[in-house]
C-alpha cells in the first residue's frame, strides 16, 4: 500500500504576533494532526511536526482559514521578519514592528505558483492570490498578466533564503547581526523615528569542513530616512537575485558504471567521496550513477579524487560501454540460460576488436544489450544488437533497434553459439562501414537493408577481402 509520508509545517508571523484565534487553531491542529506539541522557532514562527500526507489539506485550509499562512516560511526567498516580541507601546517599537509587517507585505510572493500544493495528483491550495488567480482567469480584457515573473524575485527567486530583522537601540532579542539584512531604527531626540541604520551581510549557514561557509556577522552599510526603507531593501534583495552566487550550487557529476555494478575502486573511491562531502546520488535509468550537491569549492579535490581512480581517463570507458546492458544473469538470477552481466566485458572486446578488424573508429558505438533469458530485463528489444540467452552458450541475435531507443528490434537468427558470434557481427559490422549512408547508425542500416540481404551477406562471408591496413583508407 501507499506509504503515509508525515511533513512538517512551519508557520508565517511577522514580529511573531500570533492572533488568539490562530494560537488556539495551532493548539488544536497540533492534537489533532501533529504529535501534540507545539514548537516555536528562532524565527517567531511555529512549527507543526508529524502531520500525514493524508491530513496536510485540511492542516493546511484549517491554518488558511483561521489568518495563519505558510507562505514564504521555507524555500529560497525571503522569511519571517523578525522583530522584537515584547508589545511595548514605545514609539520605535511599533514603528519597528510596523516596519516589520511592511517588509514582510513587500516580500511576499505574488504569484502562487511556488507555493501550489499538490497531494496525490490533486490540487489542494495555492497561495495565489483572488485577484491574480482572476486576473489570470479573466483573459477578457487582453491583459499581458506576466506568467511567472515575480516583481521582486524575477523567475528564479533567490539563490538562497534570504533573512531579515527589524529592531531598536538596545534591543538584540531579534540577534540583528545574524540576518541578511538587519535594520535599527533612528529617533530624534522626542524619540520620533527619523529613519534606519542599515547592517547587512549577516548570516549563520555553514557546512562542516567547508571552509569558504563560515558564521557571519552583519557590517553597517548607512542610513535610510523612513520613507525610503522599502526602496532600500528591494534594492539590496534585487542585488542578492542578480549577484548572488547560484553556481556554487546544484553541481552535478554523472559516472558511468559497467551493468551498473559497483565495484572494487570505483566502489572505495565513491564511498570516500560521498562519505566526505555528505553527497546525495541519484541512479539513472541505465544502471549509471550521479553525485549531486557538489558545491564549486569541492569540485577540484573531487575531481582530483575521481581522476586518481581512474575513473576520468578518456578511455576509462569504451563507448561501446556507455551504452550497454546487460542483466545479472549467472550466477545470480534462476532464470538464466545463459551468461550475461558476467559476460558482457568480453563480448564487448570482441566487438571492439571486429570494429578494429573492419576498419571503424574508436569513437563508432552500437547499442548492446545482454540477457541471459528471453525475460528481457536489460531491455535487450530495443538495442541496436541485443542477444538474449536461448541455449546453453547460445544468443539469439536481435536487430533494428535504433540509438535513440525509439524502435523495436526483430529477432534476426537464432541459436548462434557464443564462439560463433564474429560470424555474425564481422559481416555486419563490414557492410555497415563500407555502405552506410553518411552517419547512418547500425541501427538504421540493418533496417534500410533488411534481414533477408543481411542474412545472405552473413551466410555468403568468407572474410574480409582486403588486407586489414587497407581498410582504414576508406
Ligand atoms: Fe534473469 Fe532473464 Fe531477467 Fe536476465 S533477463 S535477469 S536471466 S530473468
Amino acid at each position: 500500500g501507499a506509504r503515509n509520508y508525515s511533513f512538517m509545517l512551519r508557520t508565517k508571523n511577522p514580529c511573531g504576533k500570533v492572533s488568539n484565534r490562530l494560537y488556539l487553531t495551532m493548539d488544536d491542529l497540533a492534537d489533532q494532526f501533529g504529535i501534540g506539541t507545539l514548537r516555536l522557532t528562532t524565527r517567531q514562527t511555529f512549527q507543526l511536526h508529524g502531520v500525514l500526507k493524508k491530513d496536510l489539506k485540511t492542516v493546511m485550509s484549517t491554518l488558511i482559514k483561521n489568518m495563519g499562512s505558510t507562505l514564504g516560511a521555507c524555500g529560497d526567498l525571503n522569511r519571517n521578519v523578525l522583530a522584537p516580541a515584547a508589545p511595548f507601546t514605545r514609539k520605535d517599537y511599533q514603528f519597528a514592528q510596523h516596519t516589520a509587517e511592511n517588509i514582510a507585505a513587500l516580500l511576499t510572493p505574488q504569484s502562487g505558483f511556488y507555493y501550489d500544493v499538490w497531494v496525490d495528483g490533486e490540487q489542494v491550495m495555492t497561495a495565489e492570490p483572488p485577484e491574480v488567480v482572476k486576473a489570470r482567469n479573466d483573459n477578457s480584457h487582453g491583459t499581458n498578466f506576466p506568467e511567472s515573473a515575480e516583481p521582486i524575485y524575477g523567475t528564479q527567486f533567490l539563490p538562497r533564503k534570504f533573512k531579515i530583522a527589524v529592531t531598536v537601540p538596545t534591543d538584540n532579542s531579534v540577534d540583528i547581526l545574524t540576518n541578511d539584512i538587519g535594520v535599527v531604527v533612528v529617533t530624534d531626540d522626542e524619540g520620533e523615528p527619523q529613519g534606519f541604520n542599515i547592517y547587512v551581510g549577516g548570516g549563520m549557514g555553514r557546512t562542516h569542513r567547508l571552509e569558504t561557509t563560515f558564521p557571519r556577522l552583519g557590517e553597517p552599510l548607512g542610513f535610510v530616512p523612513k520613507e525610503d526603507i522599502l526602496y532600500a531593501v528591494k534594492a539590496i534583495v534585487v542585488t542578492q537575485r542578480e549577484h548572488g552566487r547560484r553556481d556554487d550550487r546544484n553541481l552535478f557529476c554523472g559516472l558511468h558504471v559497467d551493468n551498473g555494478r559497483i565495484k572494487g575502486k570505483m566502489k572505495t573511491t565513491l564511498r570516500e567521496i560521498i562519505e566526505k562531502y555528505d553527497l546525495s546520488v541519484r541512479l539513472t535509468p541505465n544502471q549509471n550513477i550521479i553525485l549531486c550537491d557538489i558545491r564549486n569549492s569541492w569540485k577540484r579535490p573531487i575531481t582530483t579524487a575521481l581522476a586518481q581512480a581512474g575513473l576520468l581517463h578518456p578511455r576509462y570507458v569504451d563507448p561501446l560501454n556507455l551504452t550497454a546492458m546487460a542483466c545479472p544473469a549467472f550466477p545470480l538470477c534462476p532464470l538464466a540460460i545463459t551468461e550475461a552481466e558476467r559476460g558482457i566485458p568480453d563480448i564487448l572486446k570482441r566487438v571492439r576488436a571486429t570494429f578494429e578488424k573492419v576498419g571503424l573508429k574508436y569513437s563508432e558505438s552500437v547499442v548492446i544489450r545482454i540477457t541471459g533469458c528471453p525475460n528481457g530485463c536489460a531491455r535487450p528489444y530495443m538495442a541496436e544488437l541485443g542477444l538474449v540467452g536461448d541455449g546453453p552458450n547460445s544468443y539469439q541475435i536481435w536487430l533494428g533497434g535504433n540509438p535513440s531507443q525509439t524502435s523495436l528490434a526483430r529477432t534476426f537468427m537464432n541459436k548462434v553459439k557464443l564462439q560463433d558470434l564474429e560470424k555474425v557481427l564481422e559481416p555486419l559490422f563490414y557492410h555497415w562501414k563500407r555502405r552506410r549512408q553518411s552517419k547512418e547508425s547500425f541501427g538504421d542500416f540493418t533496417t534500410r537493408m533488411g534481414f533477408e540481404k543481411l542474412q545472405e551477406l552473413v551466410d555468403k562471408w568468407e572474410g574480409p577481402v582486403l588486407a586489414p591496413s587497407r581498410y582504414n583508407l576508406k
